[in-house]
């Protein structure tokens, strides 16, 4: 079983569509949302949800009142400034709180209760292109990389028991924690990238985070047609740094309309679209 990651530094690049659009292509695959902060390749792939599992991803802490003799210790040791004091009282911002525990440790009244929490949900849907693993975080939660890794271990699961060689990934915008756990233990990586002097500098970001962690990347250049100059940046950065770029998208209206449509836009494109996804993904089949 092999892993591929789409990814991209930033946001806007264009990697959902073009995930999608290789999940049209690609057989024999597991696809997968790992954007589990802003899930969006559903939109284009039409699930039927299967399967729904909890996501318990942290731990919040409470005070049991009945106990609490207002000391203000856990205040004290809370370094996240969790916790507040009104009037006599101590009270716990439950956005604030990481679930650490130490107020739990603390406390010499034991008042403190620590809880696990469910943070969201993740699904195992059908779609008209293979199964699809995807997720969702509950609002203003967090522990998005831990998700990641359960959202792909399911994935692998799924692999398994079907019989599929390939997963793959719809990777999570940035370097944090969310893309950390998509690229480790990843057989390749797609970087999608746009000629823009933002997304030069967060395609050398996250080609860095790949690197560290021995992933192979290749390259994606869309919308290469908007600036010229900053795609010669980009291909000259590829040379220098031996990383293949595997295909140039030009920016087209038509991609806009599809996603509005929510088609995966190879579906609708012309010839050239098609051929340029179709080589890619043979190109990251024979990688
Ligand atoms: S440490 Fe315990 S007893 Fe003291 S204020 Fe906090 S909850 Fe109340
Ligand atoms: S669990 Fe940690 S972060 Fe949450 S209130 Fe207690 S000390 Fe603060």
């Amino acid at each position: 079983m092999k892993e591929i990651v789409i990814a991209s530094g930033k946001g806007g690049t264009g990697k959902t569509v073009i995930t999608a659009s290789l999940g049209v292509v690609a057989e024999n695959k597991v696809l997968v949302d790992a954007d589990v902060d802003a899930a969006n390749l559903h939109l284009l792939v039409t699930p039927k949800i299967q399967e729904t599992y909890t996501f318990h991803g942290g731990r919040k802490a409470s005070i049991d009142y009945g106990k609490c003799e207002n000391c203000g210790k856990c205040q004290e040791f809370c370094r996240f400034g969790a916790i507040y004091k009104e009037g006599e009282k101590y009270f716990i911002d439950e956005y604030a709180c990481e679930g650490c525990g130490v107020c739990y440790l603390v406390c010499p009244q034991q008042a403190i209760k620590l809880e696990i929490e469910e943070t969201g949900e993740f699904f195992v849907s059908s779609t008209p292109y293979g199964p699809l693993v995807h997720a969702q975080l509950g609002i203003a939660q967090e522990n998005s990389g831990k998700l990641v890794s359960v959202v792909r271990e399911k994935a692998r699961e799924l692999a398994v028991k079907e019989g599929l060689e390939y997963i793959l990934i719809d990777g999570p915008p940035g370097i944090g924690c969310p893309v950390i756990s998509a690229l480790s233990g990843v057989n390749t990586a797609l970087i999608v990238t746009e000629p823009t002097l933002s997304g030069i500098h967060d395609m050398e970001r996250v080609i860095g985070v790949a690197h560290h962690f021995g992933v192979k990347v290749f390259l994606l250049i869309n919308k290469f047609d908007i600036n010229p100059k900053n795609c010669y940046q980009i291909e000259e950065f590829a040379e220098q740094n031996n990383i293949e770029v595997i295909g140039k998208i030009p920016f087209q209206e038509k991609i806009i309309d599809a996603v509005k449509q929510r088609i995966p836009p190879v579906e609708v494109m012309d010839e050239s679209f098609k051929e340029t996804i179709i080589e890619t993904w043979e190109r990251l089949r024979e990688a």
